[in-house]
């Protein structure tokens, strides 16, 4: 990989996404040499992708180099690479473009969606993990429409004009949220020979109640905005299969739907080399100790939501949010500088800073620590924490000017097929549909 030998520690990071990067950052200017992996050149900001999917904010306002974000960090190095294995007794990672020694090795490749098994449903629904997933995600719903406008046949164009968004966390009110506002602004002035109030957005949820990590009243509310929208929620409903036209669900409830987006769940990246059994916990995430130590590796840690921290007040870890990612990546930081200088590490300890989430125009509810709001204030908020957070000055502004300019006018100018979407099913050996496989909807 070219990277000179230095008499620092090497402190090799694989993922430069939300804890990859803070955890750079923090070790900017400190006696090591950090050498940080992906297999994109660009870091993504996860909670945006909605917007990308619906057409309200082109990829690359979500999207940032990581070259860019540490260009001017002395001993820093970045290559583009995608692990393929982590090889301990030689403290090496194998990626697609060599192999790599290290000192210190820190996990934080992130998520993947997780289909709990259902091959059927991963290949013929959609996710929404990547900003090339969310491009697939929008190319497919204009061109649905587009092909609604041409069948004859009443009851195809009501599937063409269906949508299934399996999982009622803030992925999936989001996603509603901003179809229904679509349905309303713009589907009719678009598609003006379309009746586009057969439209329908289902939000399909296992449980009893949607945003179950907020509160009740977020709940509530978010049931309310949803439902004032025009989106129905199917709540109790375990969905069971697609096969490409037919969502089937536990109960004899059944939609005819060309588009199934599934945010029903996530799951920790799975690592060659660090995926023995005693190493991880359901959902494929690794487990570390207070330090983000990887359990009996001294040199390997994991950060992010790939990292599974149990302990008292968090058995299930923390939340697989930007939030715990962020701080592990800047605690390790310290903690990592801390172990170079002889000091004892000081255990993590997570700020819940409050989660919030945004149902479409003028409406979000957010649960601070202190106050819990909701509407049109909460909306402001919800706007104004996205937009501090996301990287690079350049994108702050053009997120911010296409927010003012689609509340103004009522719009969302980025419904373009680019790159016409076609299913890859290549990656499936033949299809096939497990028996007995119950996913989490
Ligand atoms: C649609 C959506 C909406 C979300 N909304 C919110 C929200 O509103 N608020 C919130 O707090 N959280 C939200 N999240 C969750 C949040 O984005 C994640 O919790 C956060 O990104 C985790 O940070 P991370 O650093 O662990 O991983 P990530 O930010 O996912 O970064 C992982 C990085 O690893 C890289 N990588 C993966 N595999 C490899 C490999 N084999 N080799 C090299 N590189 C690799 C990836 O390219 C990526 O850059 C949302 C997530 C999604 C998908």
């Amino acid at each position: 990989m070219n990277i000179p030998k230095s008499s620092f520690p090497r402190i090799v990071i694989v993922g430069g996404g939300f804890g990859g990067v803070a955890l750079a950052k923090e070790l900017s200017g400190k006696e090591v040499q950090v050498v940080l992996l992906d297999k994109n050149n660009y870091h993504t900001f996860q909670p945006l992708l909605y917007q990308v999917s619906t057409g309200g904010l082109e990829p690359d306002s979500i999207a940032y180099p990581i070259r860019k974000i540490l260009q001017d960090y002395p001993n820093f190095y970045f290559r583009m690479a995608e692990l393929q294995q982590v090889l301990r007794d030689s403290k090496q990672v194998v990626t697609n473009i060599g192999k790599l020694s290290y000192d210190y090795l820190v996990i934080a490749m992130g998520s993947e969606t997780n289909f709990f098994g259902n091959v059927e449903i991963e290949m013929n629904g959609m996710a929404m993990k990547s900003i090339p997933q969310s491009l697939n995600l929008r190319s497919m719903i204009l061109e649905n429409f587009e092909q609604a406008l041409l069948t004859d046949n009443l009851h195809e164009r009501d599937a063409l004009m269906n949508f299934v968004i399996v999982g009622g966390g803030p992925t999936g009110v989001e996603l509603a949220g901003a179809l229904a506002e679509i349905k309303k602004g713009i589907l009719p002035k678009d598609y003006p020979d379309l009746d586009t109030r057969r439209v329908q957005i289902n939000l399909v949820q296992s449980g009893d109640r949607i945003l179950k990590a907020m509160s009740e009243k977020a709940s509530k509310k978010a049931e309310d905005f949803l439902e004032s929208l025009g989106v129905q929620i199917w709540k109790n409903t375990r969905v069971t299969g697609y096969d490409g036209k037919k969502v089937t669900t536990k109960t004899d409830l059944v939609f005819e739907a060309a588009t199934l987006v599934w945010a029903a769940g996530v799951k920790g990246v799975s690592v060659k080399g660090l995926d023995a059994g005693d190493l991880l916990v359901p959902g494929n995430r690794i487990k570390v100790n207070d330090f983000n130590q990887v359990i009996g590796d001294p040199y390997i840690y994991a950060i992010g939501d790939i990292a599974c921290m149990q302990r008292e007040g968090t058995p299930q870890g923390h939340p697989m949010m930007a939030q715990p990612a962020i701080q592990q990546g800047r605690h390790l930081g310290k903690n990592l500088v801390r172990l170079f200088e002889d000091r004892e590490m000081l255990p993590f300890e997570y700020k819940d800073k409050g989660s919030m989430a945004t149902v479409g125009r003028n409406k979000a509810v957010v649960d601070l620590k202190k106050y819990k709001f909701q509407g049109v204030f909460a909306w402001f908020v919800w706007m104004f924490v996205h937009l501090f957070f996301l990287i690079g000055f350049r994108n702050r502004m053009v997120v911010f000017i296409n927010w003012v300019y689609n509340y103004i006018r009522f719009d969302r100018e980025a419904r373009l097929i680019i790159r016409p979407y076609q299913r890859d099913y290549s990656k499936f050996n033949e299809p096939r549909i497990p028996k007995g496989t119950e996913p989490n909807g």
